[in-house]
């Protein structure tokens, strides 16, 4: 029988990588700390609704990646294709605004897409984001891209480039969008099949196709920042100061749309030239009316969400060193079956007293095999328990890092500063 496989476009995070994905979480979770910024978790899976609504349906997302089922009792849910929607359904039902007139959360988790899985795309990948909510002035889309340009190059990518756009405000949008969709019915015959189908849907969403066609006509296609309105441009010329403020560099990218349909204003994306086709890292933007499309009253907000996986695909390629030493420090070697009583009171001691994390050989190997394994997962000390030791209830401690010296010493006078 052919073994079971994991489902196309999962991956398992095994041992010998998992330390990657904790010297990254570490750094997310200080950068967005250090910025205030105050974690929050959601459950996996939530009523279909709150993506439909929240996402939105003329959304690749929403028409052919989410999954969806109905459980026992006939109820529509779907595996969360990303968190926002999802968050302010949470930040609502747990009134975190109104205990915090802004409130800074970050998250990191696992989203579910039914994509077709390539490099640096899968159907459960995992992302960060931050989410800043509540206040409608510039400062704070400055505030969470320079948070992301923290996180950036606290992991080591010095090499990166900001894209940056703005949709305007409602009322500018409306009107862009009425040239945009003359132009796109225009030059209809000559747009990419899907383009066509979706003039009708989300015809912002053709400006960023990818579609050789669509770039063509996208070219000379009205361009939006030409169509914000007063406020809507100063607000976007206030974001690009504040960034120059704080030493980010952009590129204004009139394209630039995302894919969701709750933005308005900001929007941006973080791209490598390392990761190929999928080039997108991070991005984000504001989103001001998706409070109300979930049922609560209009609340300002921005934020940014980015893929783990792409990061790692990024530090592989600059062959960035993440600490990678295994986390067992000791390693205790009985000489005989007959110890295995004392070293186990040995290794409860050191893991009790001392905080040293400590294995035992458990297949009985020899002195030998069992120095080489030692070695092999880097750990600092070897503790021996040979006859003599054993009698003389002491242990011989090898220090393996250093010149390799060791020392014996009396149980009982085991101190912190052996280690
Ligand atoms: P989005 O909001 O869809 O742009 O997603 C934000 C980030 O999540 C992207 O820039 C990617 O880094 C990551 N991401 C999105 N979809 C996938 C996927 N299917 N597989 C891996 N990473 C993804």
């Amino acid at each position: 029988m052919a073994n079971i496989q994991a489902i196309r476009g999962t991956k398992d995070i095994t041992p010998n990588e998992i330390h990657k994905w904790h010297s990254i979480e570490q750094i997310l979770k200080k950068i967005s700390e250090n910025y205030g910024y105050r974690e929050i978790r959601t459950p996996v899976f939530e009523k279909t609704e709150v993506f439909s609504r929240g996402v939105g349906a003329g959304t690749d997302i929403v028409n052919k990646e989410m999954y969806t089922f109905a459980d026992r009792s006939g109820e529509s849910l779907t595996l969360r294709p990303e968190q926002t929607a999802a968050l302010v359904r949470a930040i609502i039902q747990n009134n975190l605004v109104a205990e915090n007139p802004t409130a800074r959360l970050y998250y990191i988790g696992a989203y579910y897409r039914y994509e077709r899985p390539q490099k640096g795309r899968l159907r459960e990948f995992h992302q960060y984001g931050a989410e800043c909510i509540s206040s409608p002035y510039p400062e704070s889309d400055a505030e969470t891209i320079s948070l992301a340009d923290s996180i950036i190059r606290e992991l080591g990518i010095d090499e990166y480039s900001l894209k940056l756009n703005s949709l305007g405000n409602e009322s500018s949008r409306k009107t862009y969008l009425e040239v945009l969709i003359e132009y796109l019915h225009k030059n209809i015959n000559n747009l990419s099949e899907e383009s066509q189908s979706r003039i009708g849907i989300n015809p912002l969403r053709i400006l960023d196709s990818k579609h050789t066609l669509d770039i063509e006509i996208v070219k000379n296609a009205p361009n939006i920042l030409e169509y914000l309105d007063a406020e809507s441009q100063q607000h976007f010329e206030r974001v690009c100061k504040y960034l120059e403020a704080a030493n980010i560099k952009y590129t204004i990218t009139p394209t630039l749309v995302r894919g969701l349909d709750y933005y308005s204003h900001t929007v941006f994306e973080f791209q490598s030239n390392y990761l190929g086709s999928q080039d997108a890292f991070g991005g984000g933007g504001r989103y001001n009316k998706l409070f109300s499309e979930l049922g609560a009253k209009d609340t300002p907000a921005v934020g940014f969400a980015m893929g783990i996986e792409r990061i790692l695909l990024i530090l592989d390629v600059l062959q960035k060193q993440i600490d990678s030493s295994g986390n067992v420090q000791a390693v205790i070697i009985p000489t005989s079956n007959n110890y295995y009583e004392y070293a186990l009171r040995i290794a409860a001691k050191l893991r009790n007293d001392f905080s040293i994390s400590t294995i035992i050989d458990l297949q009985r190997r020899s002195l030998k095999s069992q120095m080489r394994e030692a070695g092999k997962i880097s750990a600092k000390y070897a503790i021996i328990i040979g006859d003599s030791e054993f009698e003389s209830r002491s242990i011989t401690i090898k220090y393996l890092n250093e010149d390799g010296r060791q020392i014996i010493i009396n149980e009982d006078d085991l101190k912190q500063e052996l280690f």
